[in-house]
C-alpha cells in the first residue's frame, strides 16, 4: 500500500487528510522518510470520492449490443478531466502521484454530474439570457416591461448583477449627473 505525504499534495483540505491519517513512516512518490509523515493513497482517494458525492458520480454507460464500449447519455468525463478540470487538482508536475489518484478512481471508469438529467444552472442561464437577447433585439424593444413574467426575469437579472458585484458607478456619469441642468 503506497503512502503520500502531506508536501506532495497542495491541497489544504487534502493536506489535513494526510495529517489525519498519518500512519506511515515514507512517501512512495518524494521519498520523504520519518515517524508518521504519511497516510494511505487510498484514504486520499476515499476523501475525494466522498467529498465529490453530490455533485459527481460514476456515468452509468448504456451497452451496445454487439460492442465492448457503452454509450453515455450527455457530458461525461474520464478520470484525468475529473480530477484535473473539474476538482482542480493541478498536480501536472507529479505524474506518478496523479496516475496513483487516477488508478484509485478507476482509469476506465466516465463521470457525470450527480443528476445528468437536469440541466446546469450555468447552462439554464446561458439559454435564459439568449432567448431574452432574441426577445430585446427582434420581439419586444419598446415593450419589454408591460410583460409582468418579462419584468419579473429583468429584475432578477438585476438582482444577481448586484450580488455578483457587476454594477459599479463610474466617476465620469456622476459628475455628468451633477452638470445636468434641472
Ligand atoms: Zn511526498
Amino acid at each position: 500500500m503506497a503512502n503520500v505525504c502531506q508536501s506532495c499534495l497542495d491541497d489544504p483540505w487534502l493536506k489535513r487528510v494526510v495529517r489525519d491519517h498519518a500512519s506511515g513512516s515514507d512517501c512512495a512518490f518524494c521519498g520523504a522518510i520519518g515517524p508518521e509523515i504519511a497516510a494511505p493513497i487510498e484514504v486520499v482517494v476515499g476523501c475525494i470520492k466522498t467529498c465529490m458525492a453530490g455533485s459527481f458520480q460514476e456515468a452509468a454507460g448504456i451497452p451496445i449490443e454487439g460492442s465492448v464500449t457503452r454509450w453515455y447519455p450527455g457530458t461525461t468525463w474520464s478520470t484525468d478531466e475529473l480530477l484535473w478540470d473539474l476538482l482542480g487538482l493541478d498536480i501536472r508536475d507529479r505524474p506518478k502521484l496523479f496516475s496513483a489518484l487516477v488508478n484509485g478512481l478507476g482509469s476506465e471508469r466516465r463521470w457525470s454530474t450527480a443528476d445528468p438529467a437536469v440541466m446546469p444552472e450555468h447552462e439554464r442561464l446561458r439559454v435564459s439570457l439568449a432567448r431574452f437577447c432574441w426577445r430585446i433585439n427582434h420581439e419586444a424593444r419598446f415593450f419589454l416591461l408591460s410583460d409582468q413574467r418579462e419584468r419579473a426575469a429583468l429584475e432578477e437579472l438585476g438582482r444577481r448583477c448586484v450580488a455578483f458585484g457587476l454594477i459599479r458607478v463610474l466617476g465620469r456619469c456622476e459628475t455628468d449627473s451633477r452638470t445636468l441642468p434641472n
